[in-house]
């Protein structure tokens, strides 16, 4: 049991210490021991023997114990120490041999008190000898056994009593002991035992501990650094870099086409995605550049560079960007999700984590809306438009809008008749303070703070109820904003409202962007079967400027589609035809109606004319007007492309 037990290492390395500490007190205790012997037989027994011996033991005990006293036990392997111990156990029989032959060899000489002196060396010796090697018990079963067995049979022939004594006694001493340090030894090793134990659930509790860290810092599905972990970094990086004086940049990487490439293909097409785009991201991280998944499909870059110019940064974020733009296998398809980036620089941009990154966010939504695809830095003129478009949202706040809020209407003109058959309405507002907003702008305003819901219906009451000033057959066009068709109680709202109005819904159509559609797709579709359920129309307004596909648009259960005025300019040349051509060609497939857009020049209505372009409308037809200017037109009667 002892030998297997001696199997476990970290037993030999703590027995090893231990020994290290009592064997030179053994070896000190043998010299003294044997000195005294030496002393009361020096004139008795001859030089060699007692000065001899002691000072041959002497040496052997004083390297020894400097061999001990220096030992670097940690230097060691537990193999080694195996050995030293097999070793120390050897020495162990040795030296007992020679001092028990050199005792009782001394016993020959002088009167009985020498002798007795002797038998009491022996004794003494043995015990505490094995008291030293209690934690080696081999070594001290060795010396129990090599002493006690001779010293008995020594004395038991000498039929001298008190000797005899001596040694039964000393014997049954040796027995005792045995015992004490076999139970000794036993508590030790379970010491040992329960000491490792305890270092491993330690370890064990650790390594979750740290586990739990890690998981709480990453992403399950990019692997990547969470949103947690990013801000983490990003506020340590503004401590660091506000001591230094120095700049570093934050970008946001968020993917184009991701709702669509999810709505389309699925989820885990929409995951692989995601997976892969981490697994690119991951290749610019580093020591300097931090990488992190956001949420959704937005992503996270600090680039800690100190010595990195505005320009270093925008090529890096280009870098990057090419990166994720890449197509990406998605299994039955290959897919490019398309990325855009916004970027703020410490500290120019802002110097809270908040604030750095509101920027960042902010010149992303500008990347989105003016240059998709693209890198924006955040610059001052976007501080200077935050700074507008907040007095916009406090205006939109504070301003009775009822009032100010207007709705003027763009007639659309049936080319297959030269009459007007519809009209768009267009919101204007003229606040005290900031004068005309323009409806992008506040629309986009009120979607910010929260106002759309209530903005919307405003509009849309005010357009039925001067849609009734004009003649049955006219049609209400009605914009809605992306947020509108993601809220269900906005829908239930406008259908409210127009059977409030009394208007029949089927003079009404409502035009929707793909932002809309990107933002939920399956609750945008809901809506729309809602509200064409009742028998409004439903357009997609300004199309060819999204990312619409045709399948894309053959999914939604749409009646229209308006071709966005930025395909006006080229219509004259053979390239800006074309694509007029095809989408005029792909709602005629779907059976939808198409409107053009922006039509400015008679030459672009002609050519709209000969690609057989049904609907159009433009300041060439007429500029959105107050509906009082619209209601007499029809009381002249000539209704038709007079009007700008
Ligand atoms: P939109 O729906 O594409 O509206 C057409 C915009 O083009 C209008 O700008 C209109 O005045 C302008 N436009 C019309 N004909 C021509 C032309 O021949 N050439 C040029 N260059 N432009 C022309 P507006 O009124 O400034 O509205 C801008 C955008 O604001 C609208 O774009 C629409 O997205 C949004 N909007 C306007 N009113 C509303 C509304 O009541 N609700 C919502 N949700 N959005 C609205
Ligand atoms: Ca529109
Ligand atoms: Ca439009």
């Amino acid at each position: 049991m002892i030998s297997l037990r001696l199997a476990n290492d970290r037993l030999v390395v703590r027995q090893m210490h231990e020994l290290k500490k009592q064997i030179p007190l053994l070896y000190a205790l043998l010299c003294v021991n044997a000195f005294a012997l030496t002393s009361t037989h020096y004139a008795v027994a001859p030089a060699w023997m007692t000065v001899g011996v002691l000072l041959v033991l002497a040496a052997v005990c004083t390297v020894r114990s400097i061999w001990w006293l220096r030992c670097d036990i940690e230097a060691m392997t537990p193999a080694e120490i195996r050995r030293l111990l097999a070793r120390t156990n050897a020495l162990t029989a040795v030296i007992t041999l020679g001092f028990i032959g050199w005792a009782m060899r001394l016993g020959f000489y002088g009167g009985a008190e020498q002798q007795a002196h002797v038998a009491s060396f022996v004794a003494i010796t043995v015990i505490g000898c094995i008291f030293c090697l209690m934690h080696l018990p081999t070594a001290a079963l060795l010396v129990s056994a090599i002493v006690g067995v001779p010293f008995v049979l020594y004395y038991i022939p000498s039929g001298n009593a008190v000797l005899i004594a001596i040694a039964l006694n000393t014997l049954f001493v040796i027995l005792v002991l045995v015992r004490v340090v076999l139970n000794n030894f036993k508590t030790f090793v379970e010491l040992i035992d329960s000491r490792a134990t305890l270092a491993a659930k330690q370890d064990e509790t650790q390594r979750l501990m740290e586990e739990n860290v890690r998981l709480a810092h990453t992403d399950s599905l990019t692997l990547l650094p969470n949103r947690r972990h990013f801000f983490q970094r990003l506020d340590e990086a503004i401590a660091v870099f506000d001591m230094q004086g120095a700049a570093f940049a934050l970008a946001i990487f968020d993917l184009d086409r991701f709702k669509a490439i999810n709505d389309t293909y699925g989820h885990v097409a929409g995951d692989r995605v995601l997976a892969e785009t981490g697994r690119r991201l991951t290749a610019f991280a580093g020591e300097c550049v931090v990488v992190a998944r956001l949420g959704g499909d937005e992503f996270g870059v600090i680039l800690l560079q100190t010595h990195e110019t505005r320009e270093a940064v925008e090529a890096t974020c280009h870098r990057i960007c090419e990166a994720l733009r890449q197509p990406i296998d998605v299994g039955e398809t290959v897919v490019s999700a398309g990325c855009s980036s916004g970027v703020a620089v410490f500290p120019e941009a802002g110097r809270t984590a908040a604030g750095l990154f509101d920027r960042a966010d902010y010149a992303l939504y500008h990347a989105k809306e003016k240059a998709r695809g693209g890198v924006t830095l955040f610059s001052p003129d976007h501080e200077d438009a935050i700074r507008s478009e907040r007095a916009v949202e406090t205006a939109l706040q504070i301003s009775d809008l009822e009032a100010e809020m207007e709705v003027h209407f763009q007639p659309i003109l049936d080319l297959s008749t030269d009459r007007i058959v519809m009209v768009e309405a267009l919101a204007r507002w003229t606040n005290p303070l900031l004068g005309r907003v323009p409806p992008d702008r506040f629309i986009a305003a009120a979607e910010r703070c929260g106002l759309i819901h209530k903005l919307t219906l405003l509009l849309l009451r005010k357009a039925l109820h001067d849609l009734k000033r004009l003649p049955d057959e006219i049609g209400l066009s009605f914009n809605l904003s992306s947020h509108d068709l993601t809220s269900p109680e906005t829908v239930v709202s406008i259908m409210a409202a127009v059977r409030r109005s009394e208007i029949p819904p089927t003079r009404i159509t409502l035009e929707l962007t793909e932002t809309a559609l990107l933002r939920d797709f399956d609750l945008a579709q809901r809506s729309i079967q809602a509200l064409r359920a009742l028998g409004m129309q439903i357009a997609l307004d300004d199309f060819g400027t999204g990312y619409s596909s045709l399948g894309y648009v053959h999914r939604l259960s749409l009646d229209k589609i308006k071709i966005d005025r930025s395909f006006m300019a080229d219509i004259a040349d053979t390239s800006g035809r074309s694509i007029v051509a095809t989408v005029l060609d792909l709602s005629q497939n779907l059976s939808l109606d198409c409107i053009a857009e922006g039509v400015e020049t008679p030459e672009q209505l002609a050519a709209l004319r000969r690609l057989g372009c049904r609907f159009v409308q433009g300041y060439l037809i007429g500029a959105p007007v107050p509906v009082d200017r619209l209601e007499r037109l029809w009381q002249t009667d000539a209704p038709t492309a007079a009007l700008a």
